[in-house]
């Protein structure tokens, strides 16, 4: 059989880290896969999916010997760069409705409420400090172009009876973020942020107590399928009788996944601490807050006075190689900072610190997909979280722990396994040159909007192409 082979990430350096990951001085804890090793379930990549992967395989089969082979360390991918936005998901309830159907849809909107009850456990109960803020997560909009972006999923939940979202007035708004740019929106309230690397090294020590085994710095570079998939890395080999993978965008490099897959970078900045000046405009608290501009705009402050901004950029690569720009982009996040100063103009003499990229892995449906590789039954995926995971890859680890153990339940059961009805993407070279003309113009359309400018009808025409 043909082996499958895969495209490891460029670690990034010290410096280009997140905010997260370097106020933590956060580092590898395990040693790299030397010589031979066996185990009965073996995850590539130890982000968020890998590690509640792990964690509900251990729930339901606490002997199931597992190994977790992480290229970099735990929490240096997506899931110690994020923006550390915590919210459900009732938001995207319109697109689950399409995909899935309404019973799966509300299941599947549950359970991750239920994740954030579950991560809100983990953090009162002393299991895993990770600065959960349940303060809200705000919906709003800045411009006349954005108003009611969130139309869909909150009339969507109140026509199935479920209030998990309120209309916010002007004054609400300023009172909560202490800006006045945002003039409506929606709040859910049992929503907020964490420190997005302090989740991801907590569910690190989580899984080494509960007897998973990991060794990080270890980048699977082939797969050799078979009854029992060998996994090599540079210094040994794993061999295992089911494989997970769950290594987020770097997944499209295998190219069954790549059909389905397309990866887009967001870049995130934070400040210098400033405390004081977030007491007086009266920000006080852990809500996190997303403005509905098509590149979406998503921040939050944090506990120590930090402003953390987040920015979808729309920065494609060919053939979705996810190089260095990955990591840290030459711009210095410019774009977050002009964005960060239109809505808190009062910031612009805080010096920002630090800048950092990572990658997202789409989907058109922007939903997740979990299935195995189709020709090899033992080889499965979770993957496609489109920028949505902290409190749905606790969801995820579900399915993922129901499909390895091979069980017939709601999870193995619901809609997002199976890829056979996601959409195919165009192949190369037409999707990277199509996706920088659409970037372009969805670019323009979203500059202009901010400013209640009307784009002109090509733009429009082009922005609206995007999957
Ligand atoms: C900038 C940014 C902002 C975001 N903001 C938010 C937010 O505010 N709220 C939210 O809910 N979600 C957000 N997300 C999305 C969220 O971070 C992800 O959905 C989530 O972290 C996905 O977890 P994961 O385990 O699939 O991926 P990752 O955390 O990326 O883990 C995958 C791991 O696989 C490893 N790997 C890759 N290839 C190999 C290989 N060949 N061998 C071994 N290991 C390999 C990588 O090193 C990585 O550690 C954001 C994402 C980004 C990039």
């Amino acid at each position: 059989m043909r082996t499958i082979t895969l495209r490891p990430p460029v670690a990034a350096a010290r410096k280009d880290r997140s905010y997260w990951l370097q106020s933590i001085e956060a580092e590898a804890a395990t040693s790299p896969l030397q010589g031979s090793a066996e185990c009965d379930v073996a995850i590539v990549g130890g982000g968020y999916a890998g590690m509640w992967t792990a964690l509900r395989i251990k729930e339901h089969a606490p002997e199931t010997r597992i190994t977790v082979l992480e290229a970099d360390f735990c929490g240096s991918g997506a899931s110690g760069r994020n923006g550390g936005q915590v919210h459900s998901w009732f938001a995207e309830i319109d697109m689950l409705l399409a995909l899935v159907g309404e019973s799966d849809a509300l299941m599947l909107c549950e359970a991750t409420a239920d994740a954030i009850e579950e991560l809100r456990h983990l953090q009162t109960s002393g299991a895993l400090d990770m600065d959960l803020r349940l303060d809200g997560w705000l919906w709003t909009a800045s411009s006349t172009a954005q108003e009611g972006a969130w139309g869909a999923a909150y009339n969507l939940c109140r026509a199935l009876g479920k209030e998990r979202f309120r209309l916010l007035q002007r004054g609400d708004i300023l009172r909560r973020t202490g800006s006045g740019v945002s003039y409506a929106g929606i709040v859910e309230d049992r929503a907020g942020t964490v420190q997005p690397a302090k989740l991801a090294l907590g569910l690190r020590r989580l899984a080494l107590e509960k007897g998973v085994t990991i060794h990080e710095n270890s980048p699977v570079l082939e797969i050799a399928p078979g009854p029992r998939p060998h996994l090599r890395t540079a210094g040994g080999t794993l061999c295992a009788s089911k494989v997970v993978l769950a290594a987020n965008a770097w997944l499209s490099a295998i190219p069954e996944l790549h059909s389905y897959l397309y990866v887009v970078s967001s870049q995130v900045v934070a400040t210098a601490p400033a405390p004081e000046l977030l007491e007086r405009i009266r920000w006080t608290d852990g809500a996190s807050i997303c403005d509905a501009q098509h590149h979406v705009l998503y921040y939050q402050r944090t506990p120590g006075g930090e402003v953390i901004f987040g920015r979808g950029t729309g920065g494609i690569a060919f053939g979705d190689r996810i190089d260095g720009r990955f990591n840290r982009d030459s711009g210095k996040g410019a774009d977050n900072i002009r964005e960060m100063h239109r809505v808190y103009p009062e910031l612009k003499d805080v010096p920002v610190l630090y800048d950092w990229s990572g990658p997202i892995d789409c989907t058109a449906q922007h939903l997740p997909v979990f299935d195995h590789l189709r020709d090899h039954p033992n080889i499965f995926y979770a993957v496609g979280f489109n920028g949505t995971g902290i409190a749905q890859a606790p969801v995820a680890g579900r399915i993922m722990a129901s499909l390895v153990l091979g069980y017939d339940d709601v999870w193995s059961r619901c809609g997002l396994v199976g890829i056979n009805k996601r959409t195919r993407l165009p192949p190369e070279p037409l999707r990277y040159l199509g996706a920088r003309v659409v970037r372009r113009a969805i670019r323009r359309k979203n500059d202009l909007e901010i400013l209640n400018r009307k784009p002109g009808r090509l733009t429009r025409f082009l922005a609206g192409l995007a999957p």
